[in-house]
């Protein structure tokens, strides 16, 4: 089993989930993270980490999608290792419907780039 990161982090991408993660398995995306499925060691620390809810185990309901997107993601994006600064306006669009398809980034985080 592993965690997974899920629609809510998009745009929010607070960062706290970087700090705590003990193997470093974060990558970055130009506005989500991803979590390495081959690093993560499923202690579950980041779960509850996350302001935004957007960690789960890949056994919760919502997992499959996200399963997928993690694995193909991570495969493309930098690790990223020390938390950065937020976005200003994370707040605006926490809990927001359809962030997928309206804000997701396929884009490398900065490391990336
Ligand atoms: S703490 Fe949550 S919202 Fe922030 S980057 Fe990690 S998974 Fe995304
Ligand atoms: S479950 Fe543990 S190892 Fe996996 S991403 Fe979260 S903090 Fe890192």
């Amino acid at each position: 089993m592993t965690y997974v990161v899920t629609e809510n982090c998009i745009r929010c991408k607070y960062m706290h989930c970087v700090d705590v993660c003990p193997v470093q398995c974060f990558c970055e995306g130009e506005n989500m993270l991803v979590i390495h499925p081959d690093e993560c060691i499923n202690c579950g620390i980041c779960e509850p980490e996350c302001p935004s809810n957007a960690i789960v185990p890949e056994t919760h309901p919502i997992a499959p999608t996200w399963t997928r997107h993690n694995a193909r993601y991570s495969a493309l994006w930098p690790n990223i290792l020390v938390a950065k600064t937020p976005p200003n306006d994370a707040a605006a669009f926490d809990g927001l419907p359809n962030k997928l398809r309206d804000y997701f980034s396929e884009k490398p985080g900065d490391d990336g780039s």
